[in-house]
């Protein structure tokens, strides 16, 4: 049988494109090589699974609240803009609630009502098993040919056109091992150098070890020679290599991309947010044991680096310096930044320009998220963006 359209990956990306599909009455075969469907969905969110965020509109979503750093890091932001001014979270709410999902949303951060995961991605299997997509599990392509009818994977499987969505290289244990990015360099896509994002960094100074486990909530800042590039703030966790938690994700992408470039980085973190310094001067004075201020272990390391007076003590809490190294691993990571280059892929239709019948969908392609439901969107966009256009 010559399929429509094989879908290879079944994650977010790949069911949505799949139902797309469906929905223009084509044949549609999903190939995945984990021994189910959606694993990483089941993750998403802690376990509730923040699907997409209200705060996407394309005149917003290239500068966050702090007005800091973008919503998506990619090297050509037309296609973003291009890509999510044709699906965002309005089409989001919209296909996931004709398949009869109800919403949470706290401050923009969609989840579904359930506050399970497991919901969305019970949605996307419902709706491709009562549209009629087949799957193949367990199977992982090795050779595709394109001929004049279309793909040939390994000459068992034929279709006239074939999807890549098999998500990056992050959160291997949830099937994306890398193994997308070989089947599109075979037919000759570039492929931007993958790199861990939105996870923790490792950072080389020795209090570290005395501050593992301690949690904070800060703005962290990064600053690439000398001067600020990016800060987040939220629930900083510290580690005995060195930092994570919801602000460091957030930088993690810029500090990856700045690392490779070579510029000398440092971070800056700013353990009492909500205060002003002159202010905490004042209350340092009354309080030169800094009692109920800070955890113990943050205290006990402040302590010992200041020379005693109020604004020493006080420029630690304020301005904290950490000297960061490098990523966690890939394996630690939620999302890839890198992939295939957006400068080869149609945003309009998600086709490649290279390779006639040849689509995209999700993390696979150059563009990734913050955290914030953002990175599912993205695979939400380019799978319908991808189903309509086949
Ligand atoms: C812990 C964690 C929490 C997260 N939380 C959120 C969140 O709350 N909100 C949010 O927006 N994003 C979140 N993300 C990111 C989000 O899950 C991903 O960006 C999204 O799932 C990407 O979808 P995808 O379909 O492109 O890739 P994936 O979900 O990775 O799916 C790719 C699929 O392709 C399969 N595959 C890979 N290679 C092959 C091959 N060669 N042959 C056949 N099959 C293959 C894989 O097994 C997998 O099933 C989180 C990620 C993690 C790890």
């Amino acid at each position: 049988m010559i399929y429509d359209v094989i879908i290879i990956g079944g994650g977010a990306a790949g069911m949505r494109t799949a139902i797309q599909a469906k929905k223009n009455n084509k044949s549609v075969l999903v190939i995945e090589h984990g021994d189910r469907v959606g694993r990483k969905i089941l993750s998403t969110g802690n376990g509730r699974c923040n699907l997409t965020n209200m705060n996407c509109r394309v005149d917003l979503f290239d500068r966050n609240p702090e007005g800091i750093y973008p919503y998506f890091t990619i090297g050509d932001r037309s296609f973003v803009e291009e890509v999510i001014g044709i699906s965002d979270c309005r089409d989001t709410l919209v296909f996931f609630g004709g398949l009869g999902l109800l919403f949470e949303i706290k401050n923009d951060f969609v989840y579904p009502r359930s506050g399970q995961a497991s919901s969305v991605l019970d949605a996307l299997r419902f709706a491709c098993e009562d549209a009629g997509v087949e799957f193949i599990l367990n199977y992982q392509p090795i050779s595709i040919i394109k001929n004049e009818n279309g793909f040939n994977i390994d000459n068992s499987y034929y279709s006239r056109k074939l999807v890549i969505a098999a998500g990056g290289n992050s959160a291997c244990k949830s099937g994306s091992d890398g193994s997308g990015y070989e089947l599109a360099r075979l037919f000759g896509h570039q492929i931007i150098k993958p790199r861990p994002a939105l996870c923790g960094i490792n950072c080389s100074d020795k209090f570290f070890k005395a501050l593992a486990g301690v949690r904070n909530d800060s703005t962290v800042k990064l600053f690439a020679d000398g001067k600020e590039v990016i800060r987040a703030t939220g629930n900083l966790q510290f580690n005995d290599y060195g930092l994570s938690g919801i602000p460091v994700f957030q930088i993690s992408s810029d500090f990856g991309r700045l690392n490779e470039s070579g510029c000398r980085l440092s971070l800056s973190v700013d353990l009492l947010p909500e205060f002003a310094e002159d202010e905490l001067i004042l209350a340092v004075k009354a309080n030169p044991h800094l009692l109920g201020i800070l955890n113990k272990k943050l205290t006990a390391v402040i302590l010992k680096m200041s020379d005693g007076l109020a604004e020493s003590k006080v420029k630690l809490i304020k301005h904290f310096i950490a000297t960061p190294n490098s990523l966690r691993s890939f394996d630690e990571s939620q999302v890839t930044a890198g992939g295939v280059s957006t400068d080869e892929i149609n945003p309009k239709t998600m086709m490649s320009r290279l390779i006639d019948g040849l689509y995209f969908a999700g993390e696979i392609i150059d563009v990734n998220g913050i955290c914030g439901g953002y990175n599912l969107q993205w695979a939400w966009s380019t799978g319908q963006i991808a189903g309509n256009s086949i």
